[in-house]
């Protein structure tokens, strides 16, 4: 339901809770943020108020500079902590947060637990990152470019591996999100409110855009990879 990353040089955890409150009045039955830190995914869940999971984070303190978060409005499967989101792959090393409905994961679910990938969750969101794995080719926007190739349905969705960890790749059909620029840092998120705090410099991502997203810019592209020249939004209303 709702989506915040973030990658910079600030602690992540408290950037990604706070855009997740700014989100809240789309409602949710729960929540939960990936951190990635020296070499590894972190991931923080909890089911209920975005309290629970802030007391949780401040309880953790967890570290990282790059992470993903999400509020979960569930579609498949029950509100619970292994169906929210971040969703993991196998080996942990690809996380995602996802917004929409994956209409055929039930034959792609089928196909890749026949291909050996355990299943941790009831929900749609879970063959993205099991995909994402299964196709990873050393380059996580083109890897996803061929992962969304199999994907029917509506989404938006942010993915980190812990293989480039410096970098998000956000992808966009018929569920909206926006990437926020600052100077050396950047948001994701599924709407403006989110990221208000800190910036109004955005790209509204169309459909079939996706925006591969390192501490050095964001580069936005349609899905069979041809660069686009965005035009930034400067939004006009006060945080
Ligand atoms: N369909 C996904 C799920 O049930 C995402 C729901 C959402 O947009 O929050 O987990």
């Amino acid at each position: 339901c709702g989506i915040v990353g973030y990658i910079g040089e600030e602690t992540a955890s408290s950037i990604l809770t706070d855009g997740l409150n700014k989100l809240e009045y789309r409602g949710y039955d729960s929540a939960g943020i990936a951190l990635y830190h020296e070499g590894d995914i972190n991931i923080y869940k909890q089911v209920g108020k975005l309290e629970n999971l802030e007391e949780l984070v401040a309880k953790e303190d967890p570290k990282g500079k790059i992470g993903i978060g999400h509020t979960r409005w569930a579609t498949h499967g029950k509100p619970s902590i292994p169906n929210s989101h971040p969703h993991t792959s196998c080996n942990g090393k690809f996380v995602v947060v996802h917004n929409g409905i994956i209409e055929n994961y039930l034959s792609l679910k089928e196909r890749l637990q026949s291909q050996g990938h355990q299943f941790r969750s009831e929900t749609d969101t879970e063959v993205i990152v099991h995909l994402i794995e299964e196709y990873y080719n050393g380059d996580l926007g083109r890897t996803i470019q061929e992962v969304i190739e199999e994907l029917e349905g509506s989404y938006a969705f942010v993915a980190l591996t812990a293989n480039e960890p410096e970098k998000l790749v956000a992808v966009r059909q018929d569920s909206p999100l926006i990437v926020g620029l600052k100077h050396g840092e950047y948001f994701v998120a599924s709407d403006i409110p989110a990221i208000l705090k800190h910036t109004n410099q955005v790209y509204i991502l169309d459909d079939e855009e996706m925006a591969v997203i390192t501490k050095e810019g964001v580069k936005v592209l349609t899905v069979n990879g041809e660069l686009i020249n965005k035009e930034i939004f400067t939004v006009d209303w006060d945080p």
